[in-house]
């Protein structure tokens, strides 16, 4: 029998011997000698990644790393967090000479995705794109210059310089990067105003920790040992989703749902806790909507307006128990004071006209509609949970501090939303946010604030920044003038929200751009894949939401500026866009004179590209994990060896660029344009506004650091050399940035971090029109969907009406698909795409293990081998993202089955909270449940 390791062991004797080493024990021990260590990690979208790691550098090469395991425990008295890895990060280094590798500036010679390239000089590649970029500016104007946003692939300082130079300075446009990617949380953003409250920090005191939506065992690697160590003092842990996931395994229960009904459960959980009356009635007062006075004639909150001519539309209101009478809800404050409010009854009021009219708590309009509609026997035949179950999981999570540990999963379903609003009424009705150990996990960055303090400078060092710092905080004190009760939180958000209002701040809302210039308009009024409920053509919403300005500022470009020049900046555009290469190559790629990918390796967008830059990978220039606040750490990585080959660091090539632009500028006459804001942009000087005079990415990088000592959040000495030395260094304050703002809560030494302590504790509103946890939402489009409350609705046919439902979610051997080609990650598993289908339902159609099936939809067909698994449920199939498309027969993935459908009621605006800023409110696609039928194929894999 073939022993690969007796035979590696033989060569590296026979190795030995020839270089007269004495045996093959000696040659091993000199395969780990190294010259220089570094402190190094992968600044990649693994969030919270940030693991500490030593990169080994050998005859000027990183022979291999190692978990450096130095990051302290969140807390004392709580298991340390090491050692914080995974095996992605284990094998970087091989991917620094992989197959993939771009090494040299590249050209298109042949059609677009034909593969044929001429290497070419930087000076030429920076030229061509220059004059594009100018072509682009005179032609259409500079919102016709797109940088596609990237999830970080490309490290956290590939994403700066590319909106620096293109976004900032030339005034191009940039799409959010949270719709790209789909890790925006609607129905988190309708309840609390905001996303992203981060409160992983907290983990250890986790009583229940409820796996849903949420796949650890893939996703969380590093951390993952919370869960098991967890479970060793008390801690329920259970997984509820629709297959036996790889999480499952390692709960102490597993509750099968069907896919996309987790509303009914959790609305069910939510009946059995108020029947019951297991709820928190503090918590329920003081933070959410639900003692809000509604009308019941017109269904919408009683409001100043009903009640005195000229009164507020933003003035809600009680009804007091110990007085009797109707008051208003205090808007700067959540504390109660005397007042306590009624959660039951109905009561009538006098309104302004003199009329009379019934009104009633959100909570009892909420009690009647769970009691009508979602007992745990209703709930049953929509979710397929058994009614005991339901009621187990409600006693738990009122009695503990509970976690649902949802990952980035639930907002990718068409009424994501609502199963996120439903599982938020479960933690309001339990008390369960505010406090360790309880909430959501969710995604958020910030607290280094030098990059941002950067971009409003204009020169170098400590006084500018001063200046800086200082009028932030004039411009934040005007919004709190203005209304007293604003919070520092409510003004940065008001500030940002101003900003894109003007035109000035050139982050988009994709969905528009999408809707008018990538083909999605014909898919999203397609009634057969849409949202039965829906009471009108997309087109009607969209017009109407656009007529009323709701969009104003982020719907750019607009229909009548064509997309001219594209960059793609260490992403994925053809692999990660649901509807993919069907879309994208078809309806956009024609219009674009100019498509750039910036990248360490050959991706199949590169493949499709005009110009195809090398990056330098993540060990050959210093870049950082991304900041956030689950770690609470800067973390480095360091330059181990320089850029391979021709490869640049993405600030010495848009560095270059702006100097190039500059010079063609000048070549060519073009002094100054101007923009759709109305703003004179000017290429002179274009260089120096670009790097205030800064060349050296390490000097960039320092002042970063110097500035964000400045603005408190890093202590006082640290330095970009002490950082190296420690390879990161801990956050003290969160800082001014809007996303930390909105974690709504301070850095306590010695304890975890927990976020929303300033609602909870502080009783500081929140960022929403009611300035509560809103529950109930009273715009006309909400009443028209029936979705002013969270409820259930089966996801729309999307697709096309084919028997099985396709989901996803994270694969275990890649961070997106950058990973994926890795040789160590492909030698763990088949070494192929893959997709995992039911044994039974695979025996039903005579479908062996690893046979390549068709999988198909109105949207086309794909080749893919199944994977066969009783794991699986019944009607269901599962392919992990981060295949590239070129893996796949056909180069056609799991993407390229996605309509790509948006649900219309996110075009919902006007409304308090209902408005765009970065990386928040906004439309996003779809890409869970997709329909889809599966069909044996004649003759064997390709
Ligand atoms: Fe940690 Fe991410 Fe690196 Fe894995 S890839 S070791 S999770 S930083």
């Amino acid at each position: 029998m073939f022993d690969a390791s007796a035979t590696m062991a033989l060569r590296q004797l026979q190795s030995a011997q020839a270089k007269g080493q004495k045996s093959w024990d000696d040659a091993y021990r000199d395969k780990w000698k190294w010259d220089k260590v570094f402190r190094v990690s992968h600044s990649v979208d693994c969030y919270p990644g940030n693991c500490p790691y030593y990169a080994y550098v050998r005859d000027g090469k990183v022979s291999h790393e190692e978990v450096a395991g130095s990051f302290s425990a969140h807390a004392p008295n709580e298991p340390d967090r090491n050692p914080m890895g995974c095996q992605k990060g284990c094998s970087w280094s091989q991917m620094l000479h992989g197959k993939e590798r771009v090494l040299h500036p590249l050209k298109r010679v042949g059609e677009r995705g034909e593969g044929k390239w001429q290497r070419v000089s930087w000076d030429q590649a920076l030229t061509d794109i220059a004059d594009a970029l100018l072509d682009a500016i005179q032609e259409a104007g500079p919102e016709s210059i797109i940088h596609e946003s990237t999830p970080a692939e490309g490290g956290t300082l590939a994403m700066w310089p590319t909106d620096r130079l293109l976004v900032s300075l030339l005034g191009g446009l940039h799409t959010d990067v949270n719709a790209v990617i789909n890790d925006f949380q609607p129905g988190h953003y309708i309840t609390w105003g905001k996303f992203n409250p981060v409160g992983s920090g907290g983990m250890f005191r986790t009583e229940l920790q409820l796996i849903w939506h949420w796949n650890p065992v893939h996703t969380q690697i590093p951390s993952f040992h919370f869960t098991a160590e967890n479970r060793y003092k008390g801690t329920d842990a259970i997984t509820i989703a629709p297959d036996y996931s790889p999480s499952a395994i390692h709960a102490d229960k597993y509750i099968p749902v069907r896919p996309g009904t987790d509303a009914a459960l959790a609305l069910a959980m939510c009946q059995v806790i108020i029947e019951e009356k297991l709820y928190n009635e503090g918590f329920v007062k003081d933070q959410t909507d639900l003692p809000l006075l509604v009308r019941t004639d017109t269904r919408r909150f009683l409001r100043a307006s009903d009640m005195e001519e000229g009164g507020r539309e933003d003035q809600f209101y009680f009804f007091d128990t110990k007085s009797g009478e109707i008051v208003e809800a205090p808007r700067g404050t959540l504390a109660l004071g005397k007042v306590d409010p009624a959660l039951e009854g109905t009561f009538e009021t006098s309104l302004a006209d003199g009329t009379f009219v019934e009104v009633m708590p959100v909570f009892e309009v909420l009690r009647r509609r769970l009691q009508d509609e979602y007992t745990p026997e209703k709930a049953h035949a929509i979710c397929e949970v058994h009614p005991d179950a339901t009621r187990m999981l409600a006693r738990k999570a009122a009695s503990k501090r509970t976690v649902i540990g949802m990952g980035m999963n639930l907002c990718k379903y068409y009424h994501g939303d609502l199963m996120q609003r439903s599982m938020l009424l479960l933690l309001a009705l339990t008390a369960n946010w505010g406090r360790a150990g309880s909430g959501i996990f969710s995604w958020s960055a910030g607290s280094f604030e030098g990059p941002g303090i950067f971009a409003s400078k204009q020169r170098p060092g400590p006084e500018e920044t001063a200046r800086v710092l200082a009028e932030n905080e004039r411009i934040a004190e005007l919004f709190k003038v203005e209304d007293p009760t604003t919070t520092e939180e409510i003004a940065a958000i008001e500030s940002v929200c101003d900003i894109v209002r003007q035109g000035l701040g050139n982050y988009i809302a994709p969905a528009f751009f999408w809707y008018d210039h990538c083909g999605y308009r014909d898919n999203w009024n397609r009634r057969e894949w849409g949202d039965p409920s829906m009471k009108r053509s997309f087109d009607e919403y969209m017009e109407e939401a656009r007529g009323k300005g709701w969009w104003q500022g982020a719907d750019r470009p607009g229909p009548e500026i064509p997309p001219r020049v594209l960059f793609e900046v260490g992403g994925n555009f053809l692999r990660r866009q649901r509807g993919g290469q069907n879309m994208l190559l078809k309806h956009l790629w024609p219009k674009l004179k100019m498509m750039v990918t910036v990248d360490w390796r050959m991706n199949t967008t590169g493949l499709y590209s005009d110009y195809v830059l090398p990056a330098a990978q993540h060990y050959e220039k210093i870049t950082f994990g991304i900041p956030n606040p689950s770690t609470m750490q800067l973390t480095v990585s360091d330059e181990a060896t320089p850029p391979a080959g021709e490869s640049k660091s993405e600030w010495e090539i848009f560095r270059l660029l702006a100097k190039k632009i500059e010079e063609r500028a000048q070549a060519r006459g073009v002094v100054e344009y101007t923009d759709s804001a109305g703003r004179v942009r000017s290429l002179e000087n274009l260089h120096y506004r670009m790097s205030l005079g800064i060349e050296d990415l390490n000097d960039l990088v320092s002042e970063w650091i110097d500035d964000t000592v400045a603005a408190g959040c890093l202590e006082e000495g640290t330095t970009l050399e002490s950082i190296k030395k420690k390879g990161f260094a801990p956050f003290i304050k969160l800082g001014k940035s809007v996303l930390t703002l909105t974690q709504a809560s301070d850095i306590k030494p010695g304890e975890p971090f927990v976020a929303m302590r300033y609602h909870v504790e502080d009783k500081q509103p929140y960022p929403t029109l009611t300035r509560r946890a809103q529950f109930y939402i009273d715009h006309d489009w909400f009443l028209e969907a029936g979705e002013e409350l969270p409820v259930h609705k089966e996801n729309p046919k999307m697709g096309g009406d084919y028997p099985f439902v396709l989901t996803s979610g994270h694969n275990r051997w890649s961070i997106h698909s950058m990973n994926m080609t890795n040789w160590v990650m492909l030698n763990t598993h088949r070494g192929h795409p893959f997709m995992l289908m039911n044994s039974e339902d695979a025996r039903a159609r005579s479908i062996e293990n690893d046979e390549e099936v068709r999988l198909f939809n109105d949207m086309g067909e794909i080749f893919v081998p199944v994977k066969i698994s009783p794991a699986v449920r019944p009607g269901q199939v599962i392919i992990y993202d981060g295949f590239e498309p070129y893996m796949f027969r056909t180069w056609k993935s799991p993407s390229d089955l996605a309509p790509g459908m948006v649900k219309w009621l996110h075009l919902a605006g006007g409304y308090g909270h209902f408005r765009y800023w970065p990386i928040q409110w906004q439309p996003v696609p779809i890409d869970r449940s997709i329909r889809v039928d599966v069909a044996k194929v004649d003759g064997a894999r390709g």
